[in-house]
């Protein structure tokens, strides 16, 4: 494997004074997190072969914005940021896509994705330069084929692997691996990865001169969004919770000693691009351009059919489950979501919110709690979005996948009428506390507990 020397930020030729400094003042001692890429069977050049083939599909699949000027300054901004991306020079582009959510992407070997929703709700350059830094790091760090790599490895074999890895290693393997689609190059990255990514896009932003507490600030953005949406964003749903990032960016930033002196926080540039695109008209969302909506949501207000007895299986690559026949699944990960043809209301807010079903997802609570503790946490957290929130029946110790869980049931203010009751089952797991909240209006529930029960004893874990 190649070595990762970190690019050193000062220049020798001011070393001598920077000595100086340091003598002086050791608390503004440049101690950064030295990180480098992961174990990977791909070569650089794999990556950007990958990338490029995977950037057709995207482009394809995606509504680009495909506005020069647009394109021209985040391209301008870009290329100022990855001049301090450590190790390989991936020839990068950005570039914005028409959608209104809060979204950005990186494919391998360095074409970086942007949605416009991102660009408009940024505040200022030096948040939009932390969000590229971010996703710059994921390519530097070769994050997509290092999860691949990951994910094949063990079904293809160490015997395959070596006897493919000649001249179209990338090729065969992809063969060999069969299912490998660009949803497991984009929405698989581990959180150690999303965190590398958060503590390798701040450097690269210090470096480039722009205020890093930016991307701290662009941080509590996204937990506002995630506590209005109900349900977790598709996006960010593998993403530590943003509370953590937000720490571990401050503690980042204090490794290195603080910003950098004269830190940019804004440009001009920046603001005209962002008045010019309010003044074009709006992007639609994500979920309006995938069929209608992704959770068929439906604000009609009539009662779903009723959960079916005949159950159907669902997989994720963490868990097992099933769930009722008619019903539909939506999800990524370990965030998954099981409901029947409107099951999912519009809150006050516009925003889908679950009413009858079950979701699945993961929370991140503070380290070395119990489970009761954890539990308490998150909810806790999920009162923060939902005011109305009330214990109906305290913890109770059950089953789930094996695993020892707490039942606890919750009452709430439904999306669509009066209160809602919520099963909530928790477990620990080695990646934090993993949930499921069985929900539907109070006065229906009775003809879904059986369901609910139904799906909760079917769990279970994969590994
Ligand atoms: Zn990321």
């Amino acid at each position: 494997m190649d070595g990762f020397p970190l690019r050193r930020r000062l220049s020798s030729v001011c070393a001598c004074l920077c000595l100086a400094v340091l003598v002086a003042l050791p608390v503004g001692a440049d101690q950064r997190t030295q990180l480098q890429p992961g174990w990977n069977l791909f070569s650089t050049q794999d990556d950007i072969k990958l990338g490029l083939q995977y950037s057709e599909e995207a482009e394809q699949q995606l509504p680009m914005l495909r506005d020069e000027r647009v394109n021209n300054y985040l391209n301008e901004l870009g290329q100022r940021l990855v001049q301090f991306a450590p190790g390989e020079k991936y020839p990068y582009t950005f570039k914005c896509v028409n959608v209104a959510d809060i979204n950005a992407f990186a494919l391998p070997g360095g074409k970086i994705y942007v949605f416009r929703g991102l660009m408009q709700a940024a505040d200022n350059e030096a948040e939009l330069a932390g969000v590229l830094g971010h996703e710059i790091s994921h390519v530097a760090l070769r994050h997509g084929t290092s999860q691949v790599t990951k994910s094949i490895a063990p079904s293809v074999g160490v015997a395959v692997l070596g006897s493919v890895l000649g001249d179209n290693a990338l090729g065969k393997l992809v063969t060999a691996a069969g299912a490998f689609s660009l949803n497991s190059l984009l929405l698989k990255y581990s959180r150690t990865d999303e965190s590398q990514a958060d503590i390798l896009g701040v450097q690269i932003a210090h470096d480039a001169g722009y205020d890093p507490k930016a991307l701290a600030d662009f941080f509590v953005l996204l937990a506002d969004q995630e506590k209005k949406l109900g349900v977790p964003p598709e996006f960010f749903s593998n993403h530590p919770s943003p509370e953590h990032r937000i720490e571990r960016v401050n503690e980042e930033i204090q490794k290195m000693g603080g910003p950098p002196a004269g830190a940019k926080t804004d440009s001009a540039e920046f603001r005209e691009i962002r008045k010019y695109l309010f003044s074009l008209p709006p992007a639609p969302r994500r979920a309006m351009i995938a069929e209608t909506d992704p959770y068929g949501s439906s604000s009609s207000g009539e009662e779903p059919d009723p959960p079916s007895e005949k159950l159907q299986p669902f997989e994720s690559d963490s868990f097992k489950l099933q769930y009722p026949a008619n019903w539909k699944s939506n999800g990524q990960g370990s965030a998954v979501t099981l409901y029947p043809e409107g099951g999912v209301a519009r809150n006050a807010h516009g925003s889908p919110e679950l009413a009858y079903g079950t979701m699945v997802n993961r929370y991140e609570p503070r380290a070395g709690v119990s489970l009761e503790a954890a539990t308490d946490q998150l909810i806790a957290h999920l009162r923060e979005s939902n005011p109305g929130l009330e214990i109906h029946r305290k913890p109770e110790p059950m089953r789930l996948g094996g695993q020892r869980a707490l039942s606890t049931y919750l009452l709430n203010d439904s999306p669509i009428k009066g209160k809602e009751l919520i099963w909530l089952v928790t477990t620990l797991r080695p990646d934090g506390l993993f949930y499921a909240v069985s929900v539907a209006p109070q006065t229906a529930y009775e003809h879904y507990s059986r369901s609910f029960e139904a799906t909760i004893n079917s769990f279970h874990f994969r590994q």
